[in-house]
């Protein structure tokens, strides 16, 4: 890093090798203009920026970093809360189900049914509508368009 300071030079005049800093020439007498040290660089401020650039770059990372696993996690945890709550919100409208009621009523209460089964017997058909919650399944049937039982399992 720092330059290693000259201990000797050359006397301009004879050329005897002098201490770097004498300020007459042993070997002729000349007088000679008293070197200046030459300046070291101060490294301090550089070394000083250089570290603080590379803690603000790391800094900058770590920050980014956590603002993305951060955004993440805060993500999930309301997609997981949307999720709960339209559970929820299907297992209340689960309960507000009546026998008698059409296909149309049991749509508009609890909405789509995650699958259907037809059941084909002797003059009549069951239609099944399954709608899964957290915690259970139900089973609504139909026979000829009305619920004739809801079953929760
Ligand atoms: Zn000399």
């Amino acid at each position: 890093m720092s330059q290693p300071h000259p201990t000797y030079r050359r006397c301009p005049q004879c050329g005897s090798t002098i201490p770097y800093q004498a300020v007459q020439c042993a070997g002729c007498g000349t007088v000679l203009h008293y070197a200046t040290p030459t300046r070291q660089p101060n490294y301090f401020w550089s070394d000083l920026a250089k570290g603080l650039g590379c803690a603000a770059l790391i800094a900058v990372i770590g920050v980014t970093f956590v603002l993305i696993v951060g955004g993440v996690a805060l993500r999930n945890y309301q997609t997981g809360n949307q999720q709960g709550a339209r559970r929820a919100a299907r297992a209340r409208a689960l309960n507000l189900l009546q026998v008698g009621m059409s296909e149309k009523q049991v749509r508009d209460t609890v909405g789509e049914p995650d699958s259907t089964q037809v059941f084909q017997g002797r003059g009549f058909t069951q239609t099944y509508w399954y709608y899964e919650t957290d915690r259970n399944h139900w089973q609504v049937v139909f026979e000829f368009g009305r619920v004739t039982s809801i079953n929760a399992y």
